[in-house]
């Protein structure tokens, strides 16, 4: 049985890099059949937030990724790792350590002048005489004092730190509250991840972590330390680069199923597959095939997924999304003819949403350089005599009939098709560019393209007027 986990430090909001993480885990456990769990850890309670976890639940609800059971609360587990503390001290494999401050300064300063890496020298290690007074101890492990420590990562190879490297490590502060390295091996072995696949900031924590598996007699999982998601311009991803608050992209409307197919191809690959649904996400990943070298942020990537995935959703789902951002088609009467276009030019569905608002809403005021490009010459005759032909019209819905009525009025005119083109386009979204005109027309209606020829008509003449 595979038994995974995600074990983030509410610290913040989940960024994107932890929910690659989560997701890898995820993946890993699911198409073992086995579970994923979810544990906060929140031993640090000076910069933990309940609010910081309620977040990072609320992205997991939004990705759709579930885990099994409650989550943990490192929080709860004081009372477990002091009896696991207490163990260790009987079994004389950790010990009380008297060093005060001022003396591990001293020994800092006396290692570094000798050009020494700072490490705790052990002198309590075998300490049986009389404590001194008046210090609070902590507690260390005892590292190993010689050899190595030797692990196979899964996507960094084999693992090799010199005994020398790790001195005796605190596992209780002097206030009693445990270490994280500490808290770490005991959490996954007790809830028995059988792999941890974690960022790589974690390599050196390893060993550590290690030597309490070892001390404690628990079985080691497989390790897999993913390398960091680079910036576009090579450097650590950070907020510079845009949203790095998983719930970001939901305001800024990515689709969760694009952001996640993002993710997985961030550090990971198939052949040259880009496209994976989750199910096929299931049936290749392999945690052995995450790159070992760190992969690059590209936002025109996850456009381009984002857009593959719009298209591809249903009008309804959208119109249920298009709502966060104020938009309300569900019951409209144009609801599949507005979706079916806009679908098909948008990578994002705030700019559904934008796109669609802009046709739906008569416009307020005209860009000006359309304007200057749109309505020079015999423009607004143009445009005035397109506005009888529709009113002799008869009935007109479809954007085929509107089309029609187009082409005879530029054959009639003998005008080019830009000649009407762009005058109606700014009199009817406010700007050049959008989508067919027949198509707004047709979704606006006969009136309201009227309206809109005739206001834009009346704001040249008052502009001409006042100029
Ligand atoms: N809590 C750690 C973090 O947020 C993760 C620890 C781990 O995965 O072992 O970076």
């Amino acid at each position: 049985m595979v038994v995974t986990r995600f074990a983030p430090s509410p610290t913040g909001y989940l960024h994107i890099g932890g929910l690659r993480t989560a997701l890898y885990n995820y993946l890993w456990a699911r198409k073992n059949g086995g579970e994923f769990k979810l544990r906060i850890e929140d031993t640090d309670l000076s910069r933990n937030s309940a609010e910081a976890t309620k977040k990072i639940i609320e992205a997991f609800e939004w990705v759709g990724m579930d885990y099994d059971g409650e989550p943990v609360y490192q929080s709860d587990r004081f009372d477990l790792y002091k009896s696991y503390i207490l163990k260790l001290l009987d079994e004389g494999k950790a010990y009380k350590c008297y060093m005060t401050k001022e003396e591990l300064d001293k020994l800092r300063e006396e290692q570094m002048a000798r050009k020494e890496r700072p490490r705790y020298d052990g002198r309590y290690r075998d300490f049986t005489g009389t404590p001194p007074e008046g210090v609070e101890p902590v507690i260390r492990i005892k590292a190993p004092l010689e050899g190595e420590i030797v692990f196979e990562d899964g996507i960094k190879g084999t693992i090799t730190i010199k005994a020398s490297e790790v001195d005796d490590f605190i596992i209780a502060r002097s206030d009693g509250t445990p270490t994280y390295n500490f808290v770490v091996a005991i959490d996954d072995a007790l809830m028995g991840m059988t792999d941890v696949i974690r960022g790589d900031d974690h390599l050196y924590n390893t060993p550590k972590q290690i030597i309490v598996y070892e001390a404690l007699g628990f079985r080691l999982p497989r390790f897999y330390h993913v390398p960091m998601i680079l910036g576009p311009d090579g450097k650590k991803l950070s907020k510079r680069h845009g949203a790095t608050d998983v719930m970001e992209y939901k305001a800024q409307g990515f689709l969760p199923e694009a952001l996640l197919n993002f993710l997985v191809r961030l550090g990971w690959s198939h052949g040259d597959q880009e496209i994976f649904t989750l199910e096929e996400m299931l049936e290749h990943f392999d945690p052995s095939d995450i790159n070992a070298s760190a992969s690059q942020y590209n936002p025109d990537k996850l456009l381009w997924l984002n857009a593959h995935y719009i298209k591809n959703s249903s009008n309804e789902r959208l119109a249920k999304l298009l709502e966060d951002f104020g938009l309300y088609l569900l019951s409209h009467d144009k609801r599949e003819i507005l979706l079916d276009i806009f679908k098909e030019r948008c990578k994002t569905v705030k700019e559904i949403a934008e796109q669609i608002k802009e046709v739906l809403e008569t416009p307020e005021n005209y860009d000006e350089k359309a304007i200057k490009k749109a309505m020079k010459g015999n423009a607004a005759e143009i445009l005035e005599a397109f506005a009888q032909k529709i009113e002799t019209a008869g009935e007109l819905h479809l954007p085929t009939d509107y089309h029609a009525l187009m082409e005879a009025f530029v054959s009639e005119m003998e005008i080019g098709f830009g000649k009407i083109g762009m005058p109606l386009r700014v009199a009817l979204i406010g700007r050049l560019g959008g989508p067919d005109l027949s198509d707004v027309m047709s979704i606006v209606g006969k009136e309201e393209t009227l309206l809109r020829i005739r206001r834009l008509l009346d704001f040249i003449e008052t502009s001409n007027a006042s100029s």
